[in-house]
């Protein structure tokens, strides 16, 4: 279908809020998820795209505005791909995260629940980012107002977020709002004066150009670590650039960076340089320190990851003399988090850097009861695996997106384990491997956490206990 054929519905109400960031509405009883728009507005649908079971479309025209709606801090709100909720009053993004969590949990019919406890809110809903990468580019995304002004298009440099769904075009940022100073600062200062020293910004679809990639994080210890991907090695005009930037922000502990090369942006597998400062920042939460190196995960709004890891710890009800496992540990900072609450602490996680790094964490803060192991969970955590470490009080699990393998879930079935802490960052996995666990486990608290203002995503925490 061309553009133009599409239909356009009129005046269709927006019932409720669905996943990914779009809406819901119904329009000859067929379910459609409409991005651009919030739950109360009325608003003309574009269809954009037709399925079996449903269709998508776009609010083109709005005829009433939701009183759900709040004005978005950002102005790049719409353009830029993060953040899609901020035109929705905070209240009302809780309240569709608290919707999104029951609606995963009682779809599994079979499972009595308890009350599911009302959402743990963001005490910072803008600026509770640690981290955020940006990217140049010579292919500045321009709005249609501006193609349409006849904008000159000299400076066509971007130095900010990809377009999703584009491959090659960035929006040039002006501010963000998600990261506290001096991200933003660093972010002008840098593209400033790559504009005046005419530093060629990175080409994605010719493969050519210099500076690449920017990336800021930041810690509540004050510490600020900068690293820069460049296309190609020329000391000559970086280390100035570099220079300028560690004169200018005494906050930049760690000045780093890396030559990539390759095809893609992640740079784990290739070596990184230091170019002024420290290779590594310092994070801290209660009476521990986290010692975070480049290539190290660390949860990225550390304000609510405590509030979290609390959740997570009175779950655990731990006593000190019980045998604790921690999966999909990552850095291991839940494991340290319990471990002075328990007599031994297990931790397992795929990537072997981060094992590393878990264990120097552990031995910097002196926690001698915890034990880390790289492997994939699947090959790991077996009946074998416990039998050489010991039968688990509490196993807490933490896995990514897609949950848990399913050798693993009857693994934690057949555990014996008094109590299992089940964190999430996906309620709909969640629930399917609580499907599983469901004979040997009976679901007692529900606590959902919102991690992320501002956009859809929620995390929750479960507590099970054996039947
Ligand atoms: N609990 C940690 C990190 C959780 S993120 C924290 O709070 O910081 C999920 C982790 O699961 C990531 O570190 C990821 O590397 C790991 N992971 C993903 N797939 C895995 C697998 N198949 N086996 C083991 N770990 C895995």
């Amino acid at each position: 279908m061309k553009r133009k054929e599409f239909p356009v519905y009129e005046k269709v109400e927006i019932t409720a809020a669905a996943a990914e960031g779009k809406s819901l509405a119904r329009i000859d009883n067929l379910v459609v998820f409409v991005s651009n728009a919030v739950p109360g507005d009325v608003a003309d649908i574009r269809i954009t795209r037709k399925h079996r079971r449903f269709i998508e479309g776009e609010a083109i025209h709005f005829h009433q505005l939701s009183d759900k709606r709040t004005k978005p801090a950002c102005e790049h709100f719409g353009l830029c791909g993060g953040c899609k909720w901020q035109h929705l009053d905070y209240a009302w993004q809780l309240h569709y995260k608290q919707q999104q969590v029951t609606d995963a949990l009682t779809r599994i019919g079979k499972i009595e629940l308890p009350g599911i406890m009302p959402i743990l809110g963001s005490a910072a809903t803008y600026n509770y980012r640690n981290r955020l990468d940006y990217s140049f580019s010579n292919k500045r995304w321009l709005t249609t107002e501006e193609i349409g002004r006849g904008f000159d298009f000299v400076d066509r440099n971007a130095l900010g977020f990809h377009i999703p769904g584009t491959f090659d075009k960035v929006l040039d940022l002006n501010q963000c709002h998600l990261q506290t100073a001096p991200s933003d600062e660093i972010r002008a200062f840098v593209r400033q004066y790559a504009q005046q020293y005419k530093l060629p910004f990175y080409d994605i679809r010719e493969r050519r150009g210099l500076l690449r990639g920017l990336t800021v994080r930041t810690a509540s210890t004050g510490e600020t670590m900068v690293i820069f991907q460049f296309f190609r090695d020329e000391p000559e005009l970086t280390h100035p650039l570099m220079q300028a930037l560690a004169d200018a922000f005494p906050q930049i502990t760690s000045l780093l960076w890396i030559t990539n090369g390759k095809a893609n942006d992640t740079f784990h597998d290739l070596p990184v340089n230091t170019f002024h400062g420290r290779d590594h920042i310092f994070e801290a939460m209660e009476n521990l320190r986290f010692k975070i190196g480049p290539k190290s995960f660390y949860q990225t709004n550390s304000a609510q990851a405590y509030e979290l890891y609390k959740v997570t710890r009175n779950f655990a009800q731990l006593t000190g003399s019980e045998n604790v496992y921690d999966l999909y540990t990552g850095t291991g900072t839940i494991a340290l988090f319990v471990a002075a609450q328990a007599q031994k602490v297990t931790g397992v996680e795929l990537v072997p850097a981060a094992i590393e790094d878990a264990r120097q964490n552990a031995a910097m803060n002196g926690i001698q009861n915890a034990h880390f192991f790289a492997a994939d969970m699947k090959d790991m955590f077996t009946p074998d695996f416990l039998h050489t470490h010991g039968r688990p009080d509490v196993i807490i699990t933490d896995p990514p997106r897609a949950g848990m393998h399913e050798d693993v879930v009857r693994c934690i079935a057949g555990s014996q384990a008094a109590r299992v802490v089940y964190v999430s960052c996906n309620p709909a996995s969640q629930a399917r491997d609580l499907e599983i666990l469901n004979e040997a486990y009976s679901v007692e608290k529900v606590q959902p956490v919102d991690m992320f203002p501002q956009t859809h995503h929620v995390e929750n925490v479960v507590l099970l206990e054996k039947r």
